[in-house]
């Protein structure tokens, strides 16, 4: 699983309510979230009387020291994570994105993407908003602040009714905290149970469950497609039904983005990766004397194919965990070592063998192509590469970070023209109809990404002021 970077972004979000140490659940939390967003990391925290915020950009243990946690006093704490475009990594993109108006303080954060952005920001700049951030988020501040009901909680039900597209957010003032999920339930977002060192329950939102987990709190259930939690001292959190629910969950969830250990939309994450390799191997069966994953995003579904095939399993390729960004030039020659640094395959296992190579998606082509170039360099004599999910063919407007069109392979090339590009023997993908038997037909799934199949129209308008 390679990460590329030149995207826009992927988040995780949480949310803390009544908890002692609230900051410090935030902080264990988007640290289990990291594969969500390695670019910032943010909390706020309110100790009922004030807001405190710390954002930087960097990874959740580099942002974040205890001294620091320290200082986010209180019992509410909501915190995300970002992964942004290499170029639009401004402190000012980080989140939390906290202000202050004319009710008090407010902190939100926000995991997708909001499809009417710029036609909500240019009629805002046209009333006179002045924008500091590139964020949609920012969209919100706005809208909630020039509300003119006399509660943040019917501010918010005002401005979460004028942005559409992909959102799971949670907001926070001095002592309510909200979680807000849009109608298509694009993004996951689950509600936990999270028991303080006074025996008191607080409570936990987060993107995963795999959060929860860590932080030993329990999962109640998801919060619903169009449904907004209020959480309140003293109360059990209430729910408000604000849009009509029609899920269309994000099916790359499943194939890529979230942890295999957490439950998304219900189902975990692990098992049906697994299974997606079984119809692979169902689908797109080779001869060959071993099934090797890509580092770590293709494992369950490797695993998955080598049990389907009967052919041995290999961890033939090594990961090294340690790679942060380099801030070398990125010339072609740095480009190259840099997967190297990253992967290292393993000649005295691949030499000389036909191998199965099964990773989650392709995207540019690039990682694949180099890891069969890798392969073939480490003595194997024949590379199959296998992909457990259908050809990437379009961008996605609720929230994944794909680049354009005409960047993505499948978009112009059909398979066998994608296996010559990748230098791979043979190139086989995963059919829609084989991921969707492999995750189960029992929930509506956007898959946009695979078929073009745009659930909400993406805006045409561009503006000049990003
Ligand atoms: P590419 O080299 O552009 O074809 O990217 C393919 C690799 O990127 C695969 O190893 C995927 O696991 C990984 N990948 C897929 N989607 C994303 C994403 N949204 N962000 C970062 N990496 C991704």
């Amino acid at each position: 699983m390679e990460n590329r970077e030149d995207l826009n972004e992927k988040c995780a979000v949480v949310g803390v309510f009544n908890h002692s140490s609230a900051s410090k659940m935030a902080f264990f939390s988007l640290f289990s979230m990291q594969h969500r967003g390695q670019e910032a990391a943010g909390i706020s925290s309110s100790d009922g009387r004030k807001m405190h915020t710390i954002k930087d950009r960097g990874l959740v243990t580099q942002v974040f020291d205890d001294q620091k946690i320290s200082t986010l006093n209180g019992d509410i704490a909501i915190g995300h994570t970002r992964y942004s475009t290499a170029g639009d990594d401004s402190i000012l993109d980080a989140q939390p994105v906290y202000a202050r108006y004319d009710l008090g303080e407010m902190a939100i954060v926000h995991n997708g993407n909001f499809t009417n952005a710029q036609t909500v920001r240019q009629t805002l700049i046209n009333r006179g908003a002045i924008f500091q951030t590139h964020m949609d988020t920012e969209n919100l501040i706005h809208l909630i602040a020039k509300s003119d009901k006399n509660e943040l909680l019917d501010r918010i039900i005002d401005g979460v009714k004028k942005v559409e597209g992909a959102y799971s957010l949670i907001f926070s003032n001095r002592d309510q905290m909200f979680a807000v999920r849009d109608p298509h339930g694009f993004r996951p977002l689950s509600l936990g149970r999270i028991t303080n060192s006074e025996g008191e329950d607080g409570y936990i939102v987060a993107s995963e469950t795999c959060a929860f987990d860590l932080v030993g709190a329990k999962f109640i259930r998801d919060v619903k497609p169009g449904e907004l939690l209020i959480f309140e001292k003293g109360k059990a959190p209430k729910s408000m039904q604000l849009f009509e629910p029609t899920p269309n969950h994000c099916i790359f969830e499943y194939v890529y983005f979230s942890r295999p250990d957490s439950t998304v939309f219900g189902k975990n994450v692990y098992k049906l990766r697994k299974e997606m390799g079984r119809t692979l191997a169902k689908e797109s069966p080779v001869e060959a004397d071993m099934v090797i994953p890509v580092p770590d995003g293709g494992v369950p579904a490797a695993l998955g194919y080598a049990e389907e095939s009967g052919i041995p399993f290999n961890m033939a390729i090594m990961r090294n965990h340690y790679v942060g960004r380099t801030f070398i030039e990125p010339t072609q020659e740095i480009r190259d070592l840099k997967v190297k640094m990253k992967l290292s395959p393993m000649s005295e296992v691949i030499g000389g063998k036909r191998v199965i190579v099964i990773d989650d998606s392709i995207v540019r082509g690039t990682t694949s192509r180099q890891i069969v170039r890798m392969l073939k360099e480490a003595g194997a004599k024949e590379v199959h590469m296998r992909i457990s999910s259908p050809p990437t063919t379009h961008p996605c407007y609720y929230g994944v970070d794909t680049p354009e069109q005409d960047k993505l392979i499948a978009s112009k090339y059909d398979i066998p023209q994608i296996a010559n590009y990748i230098e791979a023997d043979s190139l086989g993908y995963l059919s829609l109809d084989g991921l969707l038997d492999s995750v189960g037909r029992d929930l509506n799934y956007c898959t946009s990404c695979f078929d073009g199949d745009y659930i909400i129209e993406p805006e045409k308008i561009e503006t000049t002021e990003n």
